[in-house]
């Protein structure tokens, strides 16, 4: 039986920019299951939804077609089933089982890396799936041609449908999930108490769900409702940690937010002037904020060499003399990272 969690639907999940891409393909695989996005692929880093749009979709396909057979797993859960399977020799069960859904839902399969007979069964059950137009719907943390230890044959057939990537929330998506967590428990968070939560915490959306709690744990305690300073007081202690951190990932998150240019595009290999200028302005601030040598920035950038980042460096550094925007945009990035 599957373990759909009933709370992860597409009623409750914002909707921005960094998401809206993955949210509309997994509207449509939601309505039209075995059809023209088959596999639908999901990737992108840790806390961005996508186990909650993976649930939705089985939730709006249990909704309208409550007798659905929609099966949604871990894939550690997959290995440890399989694994059990051969133990007992029901390896044929096993097959049935999955091979009878309508829908298979597999979370975060850049698990089966290095597990070779798991990918062996997968592969099999996959094509069976697809041959019989069952919904099959994948996430992993990166995109499937970057998954080291997969077998050829499925990364490439797991591009075989469409593959959506979820991005960082963005500021107002940040601030606007929080309002919505916190309607959720029945407690009024003002715009301006979200926005600052939302300023400060940038990387993902379990983080921000974390810091909801504890506010409205101190709200509770003191018996005030959420104001500015409630959230300062009840939030102290993560702020001071968070500001002893300004890491390179917290860099390239902001630097590629200030520009509005994907989060992906820092580290990727693309050489337009608007993505490869903020990188070397990135690269520039992670030298000057950061203690790390300048072939670790380049291995954080997407394993750039160490000449590439000195270069970015004098370069970022002639700009700031020759622009008064250039100068203007890192003085402002410096601020903001400096906080
Ligand atoms: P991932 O699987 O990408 O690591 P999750 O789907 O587990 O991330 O999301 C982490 C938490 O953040 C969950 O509680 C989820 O409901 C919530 N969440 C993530 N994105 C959104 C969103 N756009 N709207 C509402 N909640 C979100
Ligand atoms: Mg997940």
């Amino acid at each position: 039986k599957g373990s759909l969690n009933s709370e992860n639907t597409f009623d409750n999940f914002i909707e921005g920019k960094s998401n809206q891409l993955a949210r509309a393909a997994a509207m449509q695989v939601a309505e039209n299951p075995g059809g023209a996005y088959n596999p639908l692929f999901i990737y992108g880093g840790v806390g961005l939804g996508k186990t909650h749009l993976m649930h939705a979709i089985g939730n709006h396909m249990l909704a309208h077609k409550p007798d659905a057979r929609v099966v949604y797993l871990h894939s550690e859960t997959f290995v440890a089933t399989m694994v059990t399977a051969l133990q007992l020799n029901a390896i044929n069960e096993f097959k049935r089982y999955y091979r009878s859904v309508d829908a298979l839902l597999i979370d975060d399969i850049q698990f089966f890396a290095g597990k070779e007979r798991s990918q062996e069964e997968f592969f099999h059950t996959f094509n069976a799936l697809l041959e019989g137009g069952q919904q099959i719907i994948l996430t992993s943390d990166r995109y499937h041609k970057e998954i080291n230890g997969l077998e050829e044959r499925l990364k490439s057939r797991f591009g075989w449908g469409l593959s959506v990537a979820v991005e960082p929330p963005e500021l107002e998506t940040r601030a606007a999930i929080l309002i919505n967590k916190a309607a959720q428990s029945n407690v009024d968070l003002p715009g301006d108490a979200a926005m600052f939560i939302a300023q400060r915490l940038r990387s993902h959306v379990r983080e921000l769900e974390g810091a909801l709690k504890k506010v409205i744990i101190h709200a509770n305690f003191v018996g005030r409702p959420i104001d500015l300073d409630l959230v300062r007081e009840a939030l102290r202690d993560l702020f001071a940690l968070h500001d002893k951190l300004v890491s390179v990932d917290n860099i390239q998150r902001t630097v590629a937010e200030y520009y509005k240019i994907k989060m992906s595009d820092m580290l990727s290999k693309r050489r337009n002037r608007s993505v490869a200028r903020p990188r070397q302005i990135a690269m520039s601030l992670a030298k000057e904020l950061t203690n790390h040598s300048l072939p670790e920035i380049g291995d954080a950038f997407g394993g750039r060499d160490h000449t590439t980042v000195l270069h970015a460096c004098k370069q970022v550094k002639n700009l700031r003399g020759s622009s008064q925007d250039l100068a203007e945009d890192y003085n402002n990035l410096l601020r903001a990272l400096a906080t």
